[in-house]
């Protein structure tokens, strides 16, 4: 059996690398030595994935750990901030090696992708829980919160929206004879769209793209509507979407409309950024998109008004009740 310090060592320790100056000194010490480019700050976000109610507790380790960076990463995305690195407080209830380095080893890919460093953290025994809090930095004045939306901003959204929660809802066994039969668990469109929920991808150069050009940013992990709700209410503006002009997944595109709708509003998972920005920088924002190679589909916009307006695709007004549709799903 590994020791805590062994497991750590084996694990979650690594050479120090040559390309990343910012890392004066990593895991082992008390602490970790971060330096920042000087006049920058610092972002810092932290976000916990507790087994049985962020992830299934037979999940995919390697998937698991991406999912676990990935999360936070997209906070960061979310500020336009770029990823300095990260810390791990990890509780297992017992050691399995093959699950460590699965874990290690997707956690430690994403961590590569973004030059995000791991440099320190806990571990304890314990119900599985993953807590990560990522460090990061943006120029003073120029992080994408959300409390800077317009009257006169467009609304928009990068990737695609729902894939991730038709997943959830194949595994819950939620819909019945509404869903295309080629979702059935396993089939290869099944897995297209349960990539979506496993392994989200934190649109990291969106956001550094977009400083300077966007007002308003959020990452939409609990749904559009509810996280495009912070911008509205931190801003004290209101908005209208266009419900039947936001991007669905591919795998949810095949499906009915009212399933379209309800998953590309009230999804979840997404881990997609919901911005604004002025009306006057529309080929900026798609510049932006371009640069990052990263689709940004227009699909509201922001206005004086109070809370948000949905409209379908001939402008007339939809009252959806989204917050009941689990209910609508189990009938
Ligand atoms: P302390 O007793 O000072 O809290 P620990 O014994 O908990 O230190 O940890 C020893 C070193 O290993 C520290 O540098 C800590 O940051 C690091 N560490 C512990 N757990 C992890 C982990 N899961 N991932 C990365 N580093 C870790
Ligand atoms: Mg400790």
């Amino acid at each position: 059996m590994l020791s805590e310090f062994d497991l750590i060592s084996r694990y979650f320790t690594r050479a120090p690398r040559s390309n990343l100056h910012h890392i004066a000194l990593g895991v082992g010490d008390d602490c970790a030595l971060l330096t920042p480019t000087a006049g920058k700050q610092l972002a810092i976000s932290t976000d916990m994935l507790v087994a049985g109610r962020h992830f299934f507790p037979d999940a995919e380790p390697f998937a698991l750990g991406h999912k676990c960076l990935a999360v936070n990463l997209s906070d960061l995305a979310a500020m336009g901030a770029r990823p300095l690195a990260f810390t791990l407080a990890l509780a297992l209830p017992a050691v399995h090696e093959e699950w460590l380095a699965a874990f290690s080893g997707g956690l430690l890919a994403l961590a590569d992708q973004h030059q995000c460093e791991l440099i320190g953290g806990d571990t304890t025994k314990g119900p599985l829980n993953i807590c990560i809090t990522v460090f990061g930095e943006t120029s003073p004045g120029q992080a994408l919160r959300r409390d800077a939306a317009q009257p006169g901003d467009d609304i928009w959204v990068s990737g695609t929206l729902g894939d991730a929660r038709l997943a959830l809802a194949v595994y819950r066994q939620e819909l019945g004879t509404e869903l295309n039969a080629d979702l059935a668990l396993g089939s290869d469109t099944f897995i297209l769209a349960a990539a979506r929920m496993h392994q989200p991808t934190p649109r990291i150069a969106l956001g550094q793209a977009l400083c300077g050009i966007a007002h308003a940013a959020i990452d939409i992990s609990d749904g559009l509507v509810g996280d495009l709700g912070h911008i509205l209410a931190r801003s004290g503006v209101g908005a209208t979407l266009a419900v039947d002009s936001l991007p669905a997944g591919p795998i949810l595109s095949q499906q009915t409309q009212a399933i379209r709708r309800h998953f590309t509003l009230a999804g979840g998972d997404d881990y997609e950024l919901c911005f604004t920005a002025p009306a006057e920088r529309r080929d900026a924002v798609l510049a932006a998109g371009q640069a990052a190679a990263t689709a940004v589909t227009r699909i509201g916009s922001i206005d004086a008004g109070h809370g948000l307006r949905l409209q379908d695709a001939g402008n007339n007004p939809l009252n959806l009740q989204l917050a009941s549709f689990d209910h609508f799903l189990s009938t």
